[in-house]
């Protein structure tokens, strides 16, 4: 069997930047991916319109300057093939490929109590051993179909955006039914809305979406982050989210100021265009009526777009805006005020059955030729769950999560030794800018296994206590916030039966003056062991 000191699951930007700093330490890798090539969410996700929404000049690694240095995005928002051509460039310059298999699903992996280390197996039945194992698998990269009725009768074209087809999809003259009206297919529909003959959108909850304002950078620009991106990328790790922006740091509340001023402030925001439009005050994510001020700001910039004032009704969210994860789009609302587009209500009446020839919702048939789902992610856990994972005394992360994840700084989980999670449920994650909450993770995780083989251990496993005051901690920041207040992917309620517990933490830069202080106190709160302390 092929030993290695550390093996990695995934080679999206994780898995990747795990690979290269395991390296840097001089120790022996395999990364295991499942796709044909690296990129990760950039390899699988190609539906039209797919591009980040955080800018690309934040929306990329920060290890390498001469990466960033050499590197040159050409919008505000990249799109899904630059962002690819990004990701096979750093495998590329870091010379990555060799070790990574391709085309390989890793189905299970088991602790080996008395050799300390991990056994791993593919789909293919070979195995491999290591001493580490690193789950890279990404929070949104298990793609959820919901199990509609007759789902598998349909005989025309179906897709899902996270599994889109690398030849692309030409939907001319073509009659299709997009399911949801979350990021993918708000950024997808006016795209698909442009070439179909007919479009149906299936919404079962509107979404806030916020103009991207997306062009392309200028020369001036890009030298101007350039010239001095390191100070750019510290400010940015001082917000709560890892995103700065050109905008001002909140410092009053959405209700301590006149109405006009507020409305002048969301306006400037809403005008620059992105996600920093919910940064505007310091208590919109925790305050319902400071929250609701925002939220009516962006339901009558829907009304103003939206013609057909029921359809304007339809699309206006009633939930409290950035409870799901806030949208960025280009011309969505505007898109429904086509003829050829008709928004169906599925909040009421969910789509019964999918028929030979389409949907059917109540007594209406849709007829069509193809059906888009932009149905979203078994989030945060999907992919990690998926693997038969066995840690001490043969027990299955499945059982050990099975009221939830359960997890240590989103990093280890007790009961799996050497065993890390990237942006694991627990961690700011999904609430950040992922690259940069993807290179602290990898960073601590890469210097904890340095400091193992420095000072003679062979294992390290979170405790149960500094696990339970964790989870207290992750359930009592969500519970301050208003995040529990809506059925999102946060909280896993869009997978029926899923627990309902709120995955990510919020606060980037407090989680991570914690994780360099447990470290700082030789990884406190894990319990760390020579061989002949553990058998
Ligand atoms: P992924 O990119 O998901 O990579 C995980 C890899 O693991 C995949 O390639 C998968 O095939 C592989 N894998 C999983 N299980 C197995 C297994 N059992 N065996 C072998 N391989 C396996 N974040 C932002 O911060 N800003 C954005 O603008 C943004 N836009 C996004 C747009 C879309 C459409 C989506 C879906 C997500 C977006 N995200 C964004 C989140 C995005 O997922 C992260 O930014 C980042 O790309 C995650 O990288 P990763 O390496 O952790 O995971
Ligand atoms: P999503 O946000 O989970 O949206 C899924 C949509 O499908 C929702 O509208 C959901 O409705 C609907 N849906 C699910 N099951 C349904 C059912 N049985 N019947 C009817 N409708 C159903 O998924 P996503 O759009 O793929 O986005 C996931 C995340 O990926 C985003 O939140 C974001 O973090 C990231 N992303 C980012 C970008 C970007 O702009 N860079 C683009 C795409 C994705 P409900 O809301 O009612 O559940």
């Amino acid at each position: 069997m092929a030993e290695f000191d550390v093996a990695i699951v995934g080679a999206g930007f994780a898995g990747m930047y795990m690979l290269h700093r395991v390296r840097g330490l001089g120790l022996t890798a395999r990364v295991f991916e499942a796709g044909s090539g690296v990129g990760g969410t950039w390899y699988w996700n190609r539906y039209p319109g797919a591009r980040c929404d955080v800018e690309s000049m934040q929306y990329s690694y920060q290890f390498s300057d001469e990466l960033q240095q050499e590197w040159n995005w050409t919008e505000r928002y990249a799109t899904q093939p630059e962002i690819l051509e990004y990701a096979n460039h750093v495998a590329d310059r870091f010379d990555l490929r060799g070790d990574i298999q391709f085309d390989t699903r890793v189905a299970a992996a088991t602790w080996d109590e008395k050799g300390d280390r991990w056994t791993v197996r593919t789909d293919a039945g070979d195995e491999c051993s290591a001493r580490f194992l690193v789950m890279a698998t990404g929070c949104l990269s298990s793609a959820n179909t919901p199990d509609f009725p007759g789902r598998d009768s349909f005989e025309g074209a179906t897709y899902h955006t996270g599994r889109w087809p690398h030849e692309g999809v030409d939907f001319t003259g073509q009659r299709v039914g997009v399911i949801g009206t979350g990021s993918s297919a708000i950024q997808s529909i006016p795209i698909i809305a442009a070439q179909a003959a007919q479009l149906y959108v299936f919404q079962r909850t509107a979404s806030y979406s916020v103009p991207a304002g997306n062009r392309p950078l200028s020369d001036d620009e890009i030298r101007a982050v350039k010239d001095d991106y390191d100070a750019f990328r510290a400010f940015n790790s001082l917000m709560p989210t890892a995103i700065g922006s050109k905008q001002p740091i909140p410092e009053v509340s959405a209700l301590g100021i006149a109405p006009e001023e507020r409305d002048r402030i969301y306006e400037a925001r809403w005008e620059e265009g992105g996600l920093p439009f919910l940064g505007a005050f310091i208590d919109l994510l925790f305050s319902p009526e400071a929250n609701d001020t925002a939220a009516e700001f962006v339901r009558a910039k829907i009304r103003a777009t939206v013609h057909d004032p029921k359809v304007a009704d339809l699309l206006a969210p009633k939930t409290v805006i950035g409870c799901k994860r806030l949208c960025v789009d280009t011309g969505y609302f505007a898109t429904f005020n086509r003829p050829n587009v008709e928004l169906v209500d599925v909040s009421e009446t969910p789509i019964s059955e999918i028929t030979a020839h389409g949907l059917r919702v109540a007594d209406r048939d849709f007829e069509v030729d193809a059906i888009v789902f932009a149905t979203g992610f078994d989030a945060m856990t999907g992919a990690l769950l998926s693997i038969d994972i066995r840690g001490r005394d043969g027990r299955q992360l499945r059982d050990a999560w099975e009221a939830g994840p359960r997890t240590y700084l989103g990093l280890g989980t007790v009961g799996f030794p050497n065993f890390f999670t990237i942006s694991g449920p627990g961690s700011p994650s999904v609430l950040t800018n992922m690259i940069v909450s993807i290179e602290q993770h990898v960073e601590w995780i890469s210097d904890c296994i340095e400091y193992l083989r420095d000072n003679g251990f062979e294992r390290i496993e979170a405790t149960p206590d500094a696990q339970d005051a964790w989870v207290d901690h992750v359930n009592m920041i969500a519970d301050f916030t208003l995040f529990p207040s809506c059925n999102s992917w946060y909280l896993g309620a869009n997978v029926p039966g899923k627990p309902r517990v709120f995955m990510p933490l919020l606060g980037f830069p407090p989680y991570v003056e914690k994780c360099n202080e447990v470290a700082a106190k030789g990884y406190e709160g894990f319990a760390l062991s020579t061989a002949s302390d553990g058998h």
